[in-house]
Parts: C-alpha cells; sequence; structure tokens
C-alpha cells in the first residue's frame, strides 16, 4: 500500500497543498477524517446519454456533440457561444466566463459530453455553463452517479471527489454503533451507508438519494443527531460529577412567602416546585430550564428557590437579560422577601458608583439575594455564598454569560427560565445538556386575550378605541415597527408616533420609552407606567421580555408583519395579566405577502404558544428558532429536527446508553462525527 492509501488518523491533515487546505477549512474540512463524512449535496447521472432531441427542458442531462463553431461574442455582454450538434439535433453551449484552456477545447470538430439543463432559449436548445469534458469517441460512460459536494469558491467538485474517495481507501469506518442497538434501531452499517452515499451504485435512483430517506441517509442522520445527544449529554453529566452545595431549608422562609402570596400555586407551579426542590438537596448541581409560556408564573417558582437556598444558608443571585426586567424583578422579590427579613440586593450598569460599590460590598458579604443584569457577571463582582443561579430569559444570554454567573460560586445549582416555547424534539436537541420542567397552565382567572388584525388604513379607529379604553380606566402600549436595518430609522419611527399621539390624543398622558434612552431614563418612565400616570406607552420593542403591568389591557401593535411570531406571541403576552378583559391590536401593513398573511393568521388563530412555536417552525426551520446559542444548530448539516424528529427520540436514548455502557464507542462516534468542532457545543 502506498503513503497515501494508509488509514488516516484521526485527526491527520488532509494530504493537499497548503493553498487548498486553507480553503477547505473554510468548509469545516480540518482532517481526512473529516473528509468522510463530507456528503454530497446532490448527484449528477452521466452515466446516460441523452439525445439532444429528447432532453426534456429544465432538467439536467448529459449530451454528446460534437463542435461545429465557437465564438467569442462582445456583444450584448462578452461570452463564448459554441454551437454543437449530435445525431438528433442541434444544441448551443453559452459560457459568460471561461479560461483560454475551455475555449481550446472547444475548438470545432471537438467531441464532448456536458452536463447541464437544457432551456429553450432564442435560437432553439441552449445550455448555460454546462460542465463538460472533451472526450474520444467510443470512450466508455461512467459507470456510477457523480457525486456533487457542498463546495467554496476554487475547489473544484472533481477536486473534493478525489480527495473524499482517496480518503476512503483504507479510512477507518469501522462502526461506532454497537452491533446490537444498530440491529435494534435497523439501520445499516456505517461503512456501508459512507459508501454508498460517496458512490452510490450504478442505476440507483436519484430521486430516492435526493429525497434523502435512503436508509444510508437516515443512518448518517442518525449518527449526527447522536453525535450531537453525545456531546450534550456527555457535558451534563460531566457537571454532574462535580459537587455541589445541599440545600435543605432549615427554616420556614418559602412557606412564609406562599402564606403571603394573594393567590394559591398552580399545579404545574407545585409541580415545578416539587422537581426544583428535589434538585436542591443533591450534592451535584441542579441543572434545569424551566419553561413557561408568558404569563405562566415562572418567577413565583424561582422566588421560592431562592428561599430554599437562603434558608440554607446560602445567597441567590438572579440575572435578567434587560434593566427594565431586572428592575421590575427586583422590586418585586423586595417585595416579596424583604418583609420576610431576607437582604436583597440589587446590581445594574445604571447604578450611581456610590451605590454600585455597596450593592458590590453586600454581594460579597451578607446579602441573601443579588438581583441584577449583566452587571452581576462583571469582573468585581464577587458571592461570599452563591449556592443557586437563576437566569430569566436565558436565550437573551450567550453560553459564556451562563458559564460566568455560574463561575461566580463553587459550582452553584443553575436554574434558567425561558418564555419561548419550544416543540418537544427542538427541546430535546437544543436542551439535551439540561433537565427540563415545562409549566403547562396558566393561572386561573385570566381572561383570554382578544386578538384582532386591522389595516393600517383604520389607524383612527385603534386611537379611537385607545380612547375608550384609558376613559374605563385602564393603559395601553402601543409598540413601533421593528426597523431591522437601522435602530436609528427605529429610534425616529418611535418618536415620530409618538408625537403624532400626543395629537390624537391630546386629553391622555403619552410616554416613550426605547433602548437608547439611558438606563435611569427607562426606569423612571417604567415606573411611571406601572404606577398608572402614564395612559399609553410607546415603546419600541425593549419591552419585549417579562413586564408586568396588570392594569394595561391592550396592546397596540404596529407593522405587525414585520415581527417574528414569538416576538408578537410575547408582547401579546405583556397584557392579560389583571382582571380586565384585554386585547391585541395588529396594524399591518397591506398588501401581504403569502408568507406574511399565513403567520399572522397563527398569531390570531392560536394563544398557547407552544402551538405558535410549532407552526412558526414550519415556517421558518428551526435555525433562527432559538436564537444564536444553541448548542446543537451548527453541527446538524443533515438530520432536520422537524423531518427527523423520530431519530431525535431514538438518539437520546441511544446516547445514556452508550455513555453509560459503550463509553469507548462514544469518543469515538464523537471524534468522528464533531471533531474539533465539539468545542462549538461547549455551554
Ligand atoms: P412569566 O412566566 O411570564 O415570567 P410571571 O412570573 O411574570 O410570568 O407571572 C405573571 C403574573 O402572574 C404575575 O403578576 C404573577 O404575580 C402572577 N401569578 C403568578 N402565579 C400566579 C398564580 N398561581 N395565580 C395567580 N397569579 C399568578
Ligand atoms: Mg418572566
Amino acid at each position: 500500500m502506498t503513503a497515501t492509501g494508509q488509514a488516516a488518523g484521526p485527526a491527520e491533515p488532509i494530504r493537499a497543498p497548503e493553498a487548498l487546505r486553507k480553503k477547505l477549512a473554510k468548509i469545516g474540512l480540518h482532517c481526512e477524517a473529516d473528509l468522510l463524512v463530507h456528503l454530497p449535496l446532490r448527484y449528477e447521472d452521466e452515466t446516460r446519454i441523452t439525445p439532444v432531441a429528447a432532453a426534456p427542458w429544465g432538467e439536467a442531462v448529459q449530451v454528446e456533440v460534437v463542435v461545429t463553431h465557437c465564438e467569442v461574442q462582445f456583444r450584448p455582454r462578452r461570452q463564448m457561444v459554441v454551437k454543437a450538434v449530435d445525431d438528433s439535433g442541434e444544441l448551443t453551449l453559452r459560457f459568460f466566463s471561461f479560461y483560454p484552456s475551455q475555449q481550446a477545447a472547444l475548438s470545432e470538430g471537438s467531441r464532448i459530453r456536458a452536463f447541464g439543463e437544457v432551456r429553450g432559449g432564442f435560437f432553439g436548445a441552449e445550455m448555460v455553463h454546462p460542465r463538460f469534458r472533451k472526450i474520444a469517441e467510443g470512450d466508455p460512460l461512467p459507470t456510477e452517479m457523480t457525486p456533487v459536494y457542498p463546495s467554496t469558491a476554487g475547489v473544484a467538485n472533481s477536486a473534493l471527489q478525489k480527495l473524499i474517495g482517496k480518503a476512503l481507501v483504507g479510512a477507518d469506518l469501522a462502526d461506532t454503533l454497537p452491533e446490537d442497538i444498530r440491529q435494534r434501531l435497523k439501520l445499516p452499517g456505517l461503512a456501508r451507508s459512507l459508501h454508498f452515499l460517496h458512490r452510490p451504485p450504478p442505476g440507483t435512483d436519484v430521486d430516492t438519494l435526493h429525497a434523502r430517506n435512503h436508509p444510508a441517509w437516515r443512518r448518517v442522520k442518525f449518527d449526527e443527531v447522536l453525535a450531537q445527544q453525545l456531546s450534550l449529554r456527555r457535558a451534563y453529566l460531566a457537571r454532574r460529577e462535580q459537587g455541589a452545595p445541599v440545600l435543605i431549608a432549615r427554616d420556614d422562609l418559602g412557606a412564609r412567602l406562599l402564606d403571603n402570596l394573594p393567590f394559591g400555586l398552580t399545579g404545574a407551579q407545585l409541580r415545578a416546585m416539587a422537581e426544583i426542590a428535589g434538585d436542591l438537596a443533591q450534592p451535584y448541581p441542579m441543572q434545569r430550564l424551566l419553561q413557561g409560556d408568558v404569563g405562566a408564573g415562572k418567577t413565583i417558582v424561582a422566588a421560592l428557590a431562592a428561599c430554599q437556598a437562603i434558608s440554607a444558608g446560602w445567597q441567590a443571585a438572579f440575572m435578567a437579560p434587560t434593566e427594565i426586567l431586572a428592575e421590575q424583578h427586583y422590586l418585586k422579590l423586595r417585595d416579596w422577601l424583604a418583609p420576610l427579613g431576607v437582604r436583597v440586593a440589587w446590581l445594574s450598569g445604571s447604578l450611581k458608583a456610590k451605590a454600585k460599590r455597596e450593592q458590590i460590598a453586600a454581594a460579597a458579604a451578607d446579602a441573601q439575594l443579588v438581583v441584577g443584569t449583566h452587571a452581576l457577571i462583571q469582573d468585581g463582582v464577587d458571592f461570599a455564598r452563591l449556592g443557586l443561579a437563576i437566569v430569566d430569559e436565558q436565550h437573551r444570554f450567550g453560553v459564556a454569560q451562563r458559564l460566568a454567573l455560574r463561575k461566580k460560586g463553587n459550582n452553584p445549582h443553575q436554574l434558567m427560565m425561558s418564555a419561548t416555547p419550544i416543540p418537544r424534539t427542538l427541546a430535546m436537541s437544543y436542551y439535551a445538556d439540561l433537565d427540563v420542567t415545562v409549566l403547562d397552565e396558566l393561572p386561573p382567572g385570566r381572561t383570554p386575550i382578544k386578538t384582532r388584525l386591522v389595516a393600517d388604513t383604520r389607524r383612527a379607529d385603534v386611537v379611537g378605541f385607545v380612547r375608550k379604553l384609558v376613559d374605563e380606566g385602564r393603559q395601553a402600549y402601543w409598540v413601533c415597527p421593528l426597523i431591522e436595518e437601522s435602530e436609528a430609522l427605529q429610534l425616529q419611527t418611535a418618536q415620530e408616533t409618538y408625537e403624532q399621539l400626543l395629537l390624537d390624543l391630546p386629553a391622555l398622558t403619552v410616554g416613550l420609552v426605547h433602548g437608547r434612552l439611558k438606563a435611569d431614563e427607562k426606569q423612571a418612565v417604567m415606573a411611571a407606567f406601572a404606577a398608572g400616570e402614564i395612559d399609553v406607552l410607546v415603546a419600541t420593542t425593549v419591552i419585549e421580555v417579562g413586564v408586568d403591568v396588570p392594569n394595561a389591557s391592550l396592546m397596540v401593535i404596529e407593522h405587525a408583519e414585520r415581527f417574528g411570531l414569538s416576538q408578537l406571541h410575547q408582547l401579546r403576552g405583556r397584557v392579560g395579566r389583571g382582571p380586565y378583559e384585554s386585547s391585541c391590536v395588529l396594524i399591518y401593513a397591506g398588501p401581504l405577502g403569502e408568507i406574511a398573511r399565513q403567520r399572522l393568521k397563527i398569531i390570531y388563530e392560536h394563544t398557547d404558544g407552544f402551538e405558535i412555536a410549532r407552526q412558526d417552525l414550519q415556517i421558518r426551520g428551526p435555525g433562527e428558532f432559538v436564537g444564536s446559542r444553541q448548542s446543537g444548530v451548527p453541527l446538524l448539516r443533515y438530520a432536520d429536527l422537524e423531518l427527523d424528529a423520530d431519530l431525535v427520540e431514538m438518539a437520546r436514548q441511544v446516547a445514556e446508553e452508550m455513555l453509560t455502557e459503550h463509553l469507548p464507542l462514544a469518543e469515538k462516534h464523537l471524534q468522528r462525527w464533531l471533531g474539533s468542532r465539539e468545542e462549538l457545543l461547549k455551554s
């Protein structure tokens, strides 16, 4: 065997010139092993020749023709136009960019095989930029389908084909799925599957390959999802190996908090509380995600968890992504807990230097609960005895930020909260490194929110509606369009809307809040709104998360068609928090495109966040879904979380089994499918 034919070590660099290696790295191909799992996007059937006259238009085929004429034209733009014939008819080949070598290959009399789509041009059948090869009459046709690989500028498909072909020779493709598991799952062997996908045998149906439901594709997708699950579960288990403070309540703080509440907990809240209480009493860290639709009542559950930590003699930290939300939590938690003797500290970027120093000192000394924004994870902030780290709206924080909070203690328990409901399979995939508790019940007595869709031509009606509502003693939010391209433009729009509403509603107090206000200005506006001093609050999406003003019963959203569905759902969830009949008016600018129409219909018809999320997923795909985290996604190249949901379920079980019983195989599997990319996953 030659040197190049030897089995590739797992991390052996790709055997190619430096310049090519650099390009390959751009598409995630770093080592020989990466090549093995770099699979074709599609296949081209070059095993057959189609007569020019019989080529169906719009479908990629191979023709074999002889060049009758080749010329470079300059008008209307520079192009090489080649006339060629076979026994059945004439075909024009057109190239808008070409090398001299290609021009030479296409000289009169050349016999070529060209692969591409035949279209009807002005002068008859035409192929634009076909792949072609000069051949001699009678040259044998390839017997295999041609794989077309995902590539990058400057790397020809044929080059990738060669590199991968070489890598496959003598490569270690030993199966990492234990045989009994593989048979139980009825999946084909790995080596067979990879060989099949890289070089489908002659006669394989191209459509089956493209549809990606061939057993070989299923095997590959399963392996990929399994790698993701293994990686996340391994991280989860590794954290469990580390000790954590055992938080057992030593007094009745939690019970006293419950006694003082004006409401009783829902069944879902009680279940969540019990699960969390159980976790906190373990000698290893809790890693739990509390998921619940907007308004489900996550805050009180978190507060009770904090009580348990505090009465066990430890500190709890509570971090929220925005100044407004964090302060609101602070005020609420202080109202609940300070009367019970709990020392609550407050840390945010907006504090004056002296106050900040005091609060930092408190965190390092005897504060029992520290509420704040990102300020909590800044250098110089230390906790005396952090036992529980709570992160609200966790998807708004990066991995590093959540980690930083954890690092402020000696492996504290961790409770994350999210109101972005995501469907079960997505959750299993994204959150495989967490235990998930779902609050699947809203507190009683909420009046359902009426949603109306109103064309912007009827804005005056909406203004009238606001006036009437304020007369009845209620308040309203008026949210301005999201303008992704320009924050400046977004501000301007908010400002204009504010001024317009001042004119339209002279008898009312109208306020304005947006992301550019200083933190204390923002707080002042929010406090005035919460106190009922402002009737109508014009806002950008800064109020998206968590704001809780029960007297506000109307949410107006302008240009609703520009918002994401989960965002609309979150915004709508800002109302209906008190006993009053509430509504959400979605103003849209017509005419609506098909997708926009579908999406507004979903939000109009559904109030359940999970159902909205599920439908949104179908329209948008998972990529955009949970934001940028988000662990597994960049690692899934072949599997589709929605279409391959069954694989996710299977992989989750197999991952558990492999990590306990087949650890070396699990390691090898991870190496094969993730290689260096596994770092991306660490959270
Ligand atoms: P979210 O899950 O969106 O964070 P919150 O914790 O802000 O929800 O709760 C929304 C509102 O519901 C708050 O005003 C809260 O005090 C109230 N609430 C929470 N639990 C209950 C309950 N069991 N019964 C009645 N009201 C509740
Ligand atoms: Mg909340």
